[in-house]
């Protein structure tokens, strides 16, 4: 039978592992030495071999070995946090070798390998700092099935112990070395509403407080300088953590310690400890009101304070929140093994979801089998975002696609549309980001996720893409992109960031054209009167407007008028096909005949009116058109539906007709037919001006 999977609180000073024997109830495994809680420290023994929890403690702990501890503070750094013996230890090197400590006295209590976990980490852990506690896990042989917010595996504890709480709830965490604040909601307490952090608070500040209140009675006995002697300072350190875990119980606690001969020994009250330790208690009330005032609340809006990690024990603690709630707050029978107990019911119920298994073995019938815990979602801290150019293109900004507070799994797709180069690769980038920032400067970077090639992209031609921003369960960040009707998604590969990369953004964005590519159709007057020198200078003209253009950004067509008016070719972006289509302009073409019987008002507006973008029509006559008021009036619908008509005209042109049928007084134009080809190249300024386009 699979054993089943264990739920780790992988701690900043301790750590703890819990499992589900029946289904829905969690119990703690103990490690090697008999300890609900393993210390996460490590020590090097004499061969260099590492040594994890209590030993550690007693080996590095009091500086008799090198080693390392609080390294949790720093995951998600790739530089070493310790060199032993030449060998360098990242935090999530150090990480694993807890974890695999860990699953060594699950493997032990269970009876063989626990192989899947599910692991708690700060609720303020960013993506490199959750990647990198999935990466330690890989490194000790667990498959993570999921990581998990530690107030919320708190709360999953708390709803198992006390089924029928509901509301909101508080959940105030003190350890060892860190200090949140979460609130919590919904029937099942499942969506964390706010939660706020401080890593660099927690019972080792209470620790140095009552060191501070020692060493005040120890200078009278000890001689001056001893006090700043570090294997004193390591003897004082224990002797302060073990009399204030004395004062959550006991009024009074008596401290003894020798050095060189010298004997100290006194009495802390706990009032003394109190004392000293307001300004403590009162940032951490400073965090609560913070988070209250976040989500909009006064503390009689909290139905239920719930409390989470050792430092909890002390009274002064309870005290306070008393006062500030105006009842007491509610104690777990063990506040430091909360975190491992949720994450280890969160294990079993994914296993139920996914395998309809739960617990090592049926509940015996006097155990409540409460395995019908609800879906438990956690929801993303940081707001996930991209970095993009601001609407007036003037400077990046941070573009949030996933808001803080979105229920976990959460996704956020952005449209964009796009025209690949021909011969182009059709590679996709994105600047992910996390946090509430407006712009590079202020929000943290996710990564670089890249695409090296979006499958099914065509070249040349507009196309829709999506690419999909999500964070898993886990709260990790992932994006992928399709192209939409015609690929399935395809993932992007995410690649760290550093200085030089992010340097870029220093700089103004680079001026960039309209956001939708621009059409435009040229048509010609192919009537008998353009024989010879003015069909030739008029196809000259053509090629110089089409090279001015770039077909990335612009499709370009053709069409022909005389008798009859015909679309040689609708706007593409392939302008190879567009030069060869002007080789082939020639009087009468397209059998439109050599008179001046039709305008091409009626064409250009069904050619041009399915498109978006910038849309122009450039009309280029010798003569005028037989019915010319029919003519001005279908060019006036070409207007009113946002068409520009550029009107060009030569010869017998008239120049009130071209004023009509143009848009506007600076595109209509009477010119001499050999100015044509320098004319299509003023034109081509106009129209790239007015439709926001970059000319090459
Ligand atoms: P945690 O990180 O949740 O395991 O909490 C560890 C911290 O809780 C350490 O600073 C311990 O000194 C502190 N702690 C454990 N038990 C007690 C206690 N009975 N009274 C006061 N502090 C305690």
């Amino acid at each position: 039978m699979p054993l089943p999977p264990v739920g780790i609180d992988l701690g900043t000073t301790n750590s703890v592992v819990a499992y589900c024997r029946y289904p829905g109830a969690a119990e703690i495994i103990r490690n090697a030495v008999g300890e609900t809680i393993t210390p996460s420290v490590i020590a090097f023994d004499a061969t260099e071999t590492p040594v994890v929890g209590r030993a550690a403690v007693q080996t590095y702990g009091f500086g008799f070995r090198p080693g390392a501890a609080l390294f949790k503070r720093a995951m998600g750094q790739s530089t070493p946090f310790v060199s032993i013996g030449g060998r360098d230890y990242t935090p999530e090197d150090l990480s694993a070798l807890v974890l695999s400590s860990l699953a060594a006295d699950a493997a032990k209590s269970l009876g063989g390998r626990a192989a899947r976990a599910v692991i708690s980490v700060p609720a303020y852990f960013r993506d490199e700092q959750r990647r990198a506690t999935l990466r330690a896990a890989e490194m000790a042989g667990l498959d993570c099935m999921q990581l998990i917010n530690e107030p919320t595996a708190a709360a999953i504890a708390f709803k198992a112990e006390f089924p029928d709480e509901s509301g909101r709830v508080l959940v105030f965490d003190l350890g060892g070395g860190t200090f949140d604040v979460s609130v919590l909601t919904g029937g099942d307490l499942s969506t964390i509403i706010d939660t706020r952090g401080d890593p660099f608070r927690g019972g080792a500040d209470w620790d140095a407080v009552l060191m501070g209140l020692i060493a005040e009675r120890a200078a009278d006995v000890l001689d001056p300088g001893a006090l700043e002697v570090p294997s004193l300072q390591l003897a004082m350190r224990r002797e302060a953590e073990a009399a204030k875990i004395r004062l959550s119980t006991m009024p009074r606690a008596q401290v003894s310690f020798s050095h060189d001969g010298q004997s100290v020994f006194c009495e802390i009250t706990r009032e003394e400890f109190e004392a000293a330790s307001v300004g403590l208690v009162d940032a951490t009330l400073e965090l609560v009101e913070e988070v209250l005032d976040v989500i909009g609340t006064e503390p009689d809006g909290i139905d239920d304070v719930l409390l989470v990690g050792g430092s909890t024990r002390m009274p002064m603690i309870e005290t306070a929140l008393t006062k500030m709630f105006g009842r007491p707050p509610r104690k777990t029978a063990n506040p430091d093994e909360a975190v491992a107990l949720g994450a280890a019911l969160l294990a079993d119920h994914i296993d139920l979801d996914a395998e309809g298994m739960v617990g090592l073995v049926a509940a015996p019938p006097d155990i409540a089998d409460r395995s019908g815990i609800a879906a438990i979602s956690d929801i993303a801290n940081f707001s996930l975002g991209i970095i993009a150019v601001s609407e007036d293109g003037d400077a990046y900004v941070n573009e949030v696609m996933i808001p803080r507070g979105a229920t976990l799994p959460a996704e956020g797709i952005k449209p964009y549309r796009h025209v690949f180069r021909i011969g182009e690769t059709r590679q996709l980038e994105a600047f992910v980001t996390q946090g509430e920032g407006t712009g590079p400067d202020d929000v943290g970077f996710l990564g670089l996720f890249t695409l090296d090639d979006l499958p099914g992209a065509p070249d040349g031609k507009p196309c829709e893409i999506e690419i999909s921003y999500n964070y898993d369960a886990s709260g990790i960040g992932r994006a992928r992109a399709r192209l939409v009707g015609r690929t399935d998604w395809v993932e992007m590969e995410r690649q760290d960031l550093d200085e030089a990369a992010l340097a870029r953004f220093d700089a103004q964005p680079p001026a960039r054209s309209s956001a939708e590519p621009a059409s435009i159709l040229m048509v010609f007057d192919v009537s008998g009167s353009m024989t010879g020198p003015p069909i030739d200078d008029a196809r000259a003209a053509a090629r110089r407007f089409l090279e001015s253009f770039d077909p990335n950004q612009v499709a370009i067509g053709i069409g022909v008028v005389a008798n009859r008016s015909v679309i040689l070719l609708p706007p593409t972006h392939d302008h190879d096909e567009v030069a060869r289509v002007i080789r082939t302009i020639e009087t009468g073409a397209g059998n439109t005949g050599y008179g001046n019987q039709a305008d091409p008002f009626d064409d250009i507006y069904r050619c041009l009116g399915g498109t978006v973008g910038a849309r122009t029509a450039v009309v280029l006559a010798d003569g005028i058109w037989d019915n010319q008021d029919k003519a001005v009036g279908r060019a006036r619908r070409c207007h009113s539906d946002g068409i520009e008509i550029v009107a060009i005209g030569f010869g017998s042109a008239d120049e009130g007709f071209l004023n009509d049928i143009s848009s506007a007084d600076e595109l209509s134009l009477k010119v001499d037919q050999r100015d044509l080809v320098a004319t299509f190249g003023s034109i081509a300024q106009v129209v790239s001006r007015r439709s926001g386009l970059i000319l090459r």
